[in-house]
């Protein structure tokens, strides 16, 4: 799959907010949000109102790049999203929320999506007890994630205060044995992500 190599913070800026898409580095002075708070590029500074269109866009775009999705993949999430009762947006989230690579993340296990999914793919989890290598596997209610016995030495090691990390509501995490269980699928306001789901919908239900 086609991935985004270029220099994560840049899409910050276009963003207009910190993505968080390196994990700590938008916390710090390098992410360049802060120092140059408008959209990269020779235009970047010159005002121009978006478009209806444009703001449904751009809202869009965060969330593929949160999630680290391309278009056909963000675009099937919706389709089965809007086929389930309840919420179009909400059910969105939620099965990105639900996503793997997503899970590892809030666990606190990976300082970042990006890394989570290579931690995912490169086989060192397990869920409910089998060994899961695809970042975009959902998880479900009462399923427990865990590191494999083998790698859980250096994850502990890369994250010596793991047991402090706040984990959302919906998951619970034992940081002596590197495990999180999904107690259950999380609803829309223990969802932290900071995107106007609305507007996504709207975008693709023009
Ligand atoms: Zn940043």
């Amino acid at each position: 799959m086609a991935r985004y190599r270029e220099a994560k913070c840049k899409l910050c800026r276009r963003a207009g907010e910190k993505l968080f898409l390196r994990g700590d580095k938008c916390d710090t002075e390098k992410c360049p949000q802060g120092r140059r708070p408008y959209p990269p590029g020779q235009h970047g500074k010159a005002r121009i109102k978006p478009s209806e269109y444009a703001i449904r866009l751009s809202e869009k775009q965060k969330m593929q790049r949160i999630y680290g999705l391309n278009e056909s993949q963000l675009r099937s999430y919706f389709k089965k999203a809007s086929q389930k009762s309840g919420a179009t947006g909400e059910n969105l989230l939620q099965s990105l929320e639900r996503r793997l690579d997503n899970v590892i993340y809030r666990l606190g296990m990976a300082p970042s999506r990006q890394a989570a999914r290579q931690f995912v793919a490169h086989g060192h989890v397990k869920v409910a007890g089998r060994s899961v290598n695809v970042p975009s596997y959902l998880v479900k209610a009462g399923q427990v994630v865990e590191v494999f016995e083998s790698s859980q030495a250096n994850v502990k090691k890369l994250y010596p205060n793991l047991a402090d990390k706040d984990v959302p509501a919906w998951l619970e995490l034992n940081a002596d044995q590197l495990q999180g269980k999904v107690v259950s699928l999380p609803t829309r306001d223990q969802i932290g992500t900071i995107v106007a789901e609305n507007l996504i919908v709207e975008f693709y239900s023009r």
